[in-house]
């Protein structure tokens, strides 16, 4: 039988090639534009509720089989990368689509932009999660500009998912211990073109009520909460990898919530009969580890004697003493009062370890450099791969057809790095064409969405006017305030009439992050403050569409966290395909992109530390407004005969020359595959060093 219009359709829907292929979302849009809008651009919704005439519209028919047709050949496509090591990719946090909303930020997207850029590479990679159905949550405010949240739970069977089942056919279920209490694990796997990913679940009724809200939520509750959702992760990552009759060359930890995949991968070389010297060595012969923050209290610690109590069966099953185990997370085993520390027992039991920028490796090394106390703080066996976005995903569809104009094939040039040149071609007309469209774009949607959101908004945002977007989630050290410390500076850069500039913020705070929630409660006043009103305008519910959004409509967009804790920041990697430029301080993967024309720096060097927060702060704003004041705002209302900006064309046509094409996630990915994945044939030294390293 030959596959149906509707057949062709659920194919499309099973698969997540539809978040980074937008002719494949607008088939399912054209099919209920309504429901399609409700459930977060979820193909499956639209489809459910899908127009009987539509599905017999001879030209649309005609549509589905082309981008069917594209679909099944990306899925057939040969490998980019010969024999790449099968590699499990583990994670907390996975920023796949709006639809699927459990990621927080960063992280999740860059995971997220990492096992999508492995299916296009043709990689054999799986990837592990949590099914965490109430995922972060959803924001809204009361009067006073104080963040609530909700935590609407996602139903399985509304999303691309299914559930997992076992050799014998039935639905697939592992176990865990939390202490000596057996915790039930079942499975739902997504397909991102070509990589599985399975997601656990605690949630259904193998399991009393009061645990199955162990897989809810992304990060919250309390540390024991923490601990029992990093078990589940690590431990019962591995366990369902097994039941599923699966091998892996490379164990990939995201991070150390995900350390406990050492242990459990220790248990079964112990339990196979190897030694323990021999069993450890195999471990890490396996496993390499990607460390992502900066501050110290960031990485995940758990009490000696809360981790004992819960892994107690799962320590009997290792056959270790406390001691043992407890050394495994330790810094100085023998000191009886030291945290059990995820970071380091991702470091000690991994083969490669990395950061994600250069900046953060060389932190990463003088943060570890106790670990490694006979080593010379450059010998510090952390190198780095720079995070990458994942270009389809992020590029907005209107964006694209100019794109394919000017640069032919695109996407292929993600492979191709010639491609990039053909910008330098482009008319300063047709370069300043497309940054206005896509303004105009951002601006009608933002001036449209706030009048459904919770926070009352005034948006009078004007197409023609030097727009800059801080979005990002509400951590304190991210500093979305800056901007307005200095009032009257501030004051007097709002009210000059021949360069006005308005600013779009969006974002989330942490639920336990007060802190956070007071920068939000901040940006809301200076929103309603009469020398802003109309032109900060703060949009709600940051996710990944207004993230696209935003990315792309805006001329600028601003960075300004407290150096040096932005281990990458990947956002602004998101706007140089769309002719945005980055005005950032120079950390994260700035330092390595910036080359003085594609953008601006601000504030000191990247290197150059401060004693204390305070100055930084002062400093940073103070060089935040001369910028703004003495370069960004003149090069963007400087015009000629013709009315184009000159000058900013010119450093348009940098940043888009130069960011995309190396920071995007195939570049990343291939990095990993070749410098992290590949077994090194010999032990390698530690090749990542920059330059101003001491
Ligand atoms: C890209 C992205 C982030 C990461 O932003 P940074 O500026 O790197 O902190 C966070 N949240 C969402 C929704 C994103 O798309």
């Amino acid at each position: 039988m030959p596959m149906t219009t509707r057949d062709k359709l659920e194919a499309l829907a099973a698969n997540l090639w539809w978040s980074w292929n937008p002719e494949a979302l607008q088939l399912f849009e054209r099919l209920n534009p309504e429901a399609f809008r409700v459930s977060h651009h979820n193909p499956l919704a639209a489809l459910r509720a899908a127009d009987p005439a539509m599905l017999n519209d001879r030209p649309f028919q005609k549509e589905v089989d082309r981008i069917y047709e594209a679909f099944q050949a990306y899925l057939n496509s040969p490998p980019r990368l010969e024999n790449a090591p099968r590699t499990v990719y583990f994670c907390m946090e996975y920023g796949l689509h709006e639809s699927l909303p459990f990621y927080a930020g960063g992280l999740g997207v860059l995971a997220g932009d990492h096992i999508k850029a492995a299916s296009d590479l043709g990689i054999p990679m799986t990837a592990v999660g949590l099914f965490l159905r109430e995922g972060y949550f959803r924001q809204r405010f009361d009067h006073s500009g104080w963040q609530l949240a909700d935590y609407p739970a996602m139903d399985p069977l509304d999303h691309p998912m299914s559930l997992v089942h076992g050799p014998d056919g039935y639905p697939l279920v592992i176990t865990v211990h939390l202490g000596r209490q057996p915790l039930y694990l079942r499975a739902w796997k997504l397909e991102v073109g070509r990589v599985p990913l399975y997601l656990l679940d605690a949630s259904f009724d193998a399991n009393p009520e009061p645990l199955r809200i162990l897989t809810r939520r992304l990060y919250q509750g309390d540390r024991r909460i923490r601990l029992q959702q990093e078990i589940i992760l690590g431990i019962g990552g591995v366990r369902l990898l097994r039941a599923l009759e699966q091998d892996f060359d490379v164990y990939h930890m995201n991070e150390g919530h995900c350390s406990f995949v050492t242990l459990e991968l220790l248990r079964e070389r112990l339990a196979s009969g190897d030694e323990r010297e021999a069993a450890e060595a195999w471990v890490r012969q396996h496993c390499v580890f990607t460390t992502h923050t900066p501050v110290m209290a960031g990485h995940d610690r758990f009490d000696p004697g809360l981790l004992l109590e819960q892994m107690e069966t799962f320590r009997h099953q290792l056959g270790l003493s406390e001691t043992d185990l407890l050394a495994y997370g330790r810094v100085n085993p023998s000191d009886s009062t030291e945290a059990f520390n995820m970071t380091v027992l991702g470091l000690k039991m991994s083969r490669k370890s990395n950061g994600v920028s250069a900046i953060n490796g060389l932190v990463a090394r003088r943060q570890w450099h106790h670990l490694y106390p006979d080593r010379p703080v450059n010998e510090v066996p952390i190198g780095h791969i720079t995070n990458g976005v994942h270009l389809p995903t992020w590029t907005v569809p209107h964006a694209r057809p100019f794109l394919e104009q000017h640069l032919g094939d695109w996407l292929e040039g993600r492979f191709n790095l010639e491609i990039w040149k053909k910008v330098d071609d482009i008319s300063d007309a047709e370069l300043w064409q497309y940054r206005c469209m896509l303004r105009r774009r951002l601006v009608e949607f933002v001036n449209e969405y706030v009048k459904h959101q919770s926070l009352p908004q005034e948006s009078h945002l004007n197409p023609d006017v030097l727009t800059i977007g801080f979005a990002r989630r509400f951590a304190t050290y991210k500093r979305a305030p800056l901007l307005f410390e200095d009032m009257e500076r501030a004051i007097q850069l709002f009210t000059r009439e021949d360069r006005p500039i308005q600013v779009i913020y969006s974002g989330k705070a942490h639920p336990a992050d007060d802190g956070g929630k007071r920068f939000i409660q901040q940006i809301y006043e200076i929103t309603q403050h009469p020398a802003f009103r109309g032109k900060v305008v703060f949009v709600e519910d940051y996710d990944m569409h207004i993230a696209r959004m935003l990315v792309s409509g805006c001329d600028v967009w601003l960075n300004n966290p407290r150096r040096p804790l932005e281990a990458s920041g990947t956002s602004g990697q998101k706007t140089a395909i769309h002719g945005g430029l980055n005005l950032s301080v120079l950390d994260g993967w700035w330092p390595e992109a910036y080359n003085g024309q594609n953008g601006w720096a601000f504030g000191r060097e990247a290197t150059g530390y401060y004693e204390d927060p305070v100055t930084q702060d002062v400093e940073d704003r103070e060089a935040l407004y001369r910028v703004l004041e003495y370069e960004v705002i003149p090069a963007f209302y400087e015009r000629n005969g013709e009315g184009l900006p000159i000058r900013w064309l010119t450093r348009m046509r940098q940043a888009m020359r130069t960011i995309p094409a190396r920071f995007n996630a195939v570049r990343m990915v291939r990095e990993y595959v070749e410098q992290i994945y590949r077994p090194a044939e010999a032990p390698t030294p530690v090749t990542a060093t920059i330059k101003n390293e001491k």
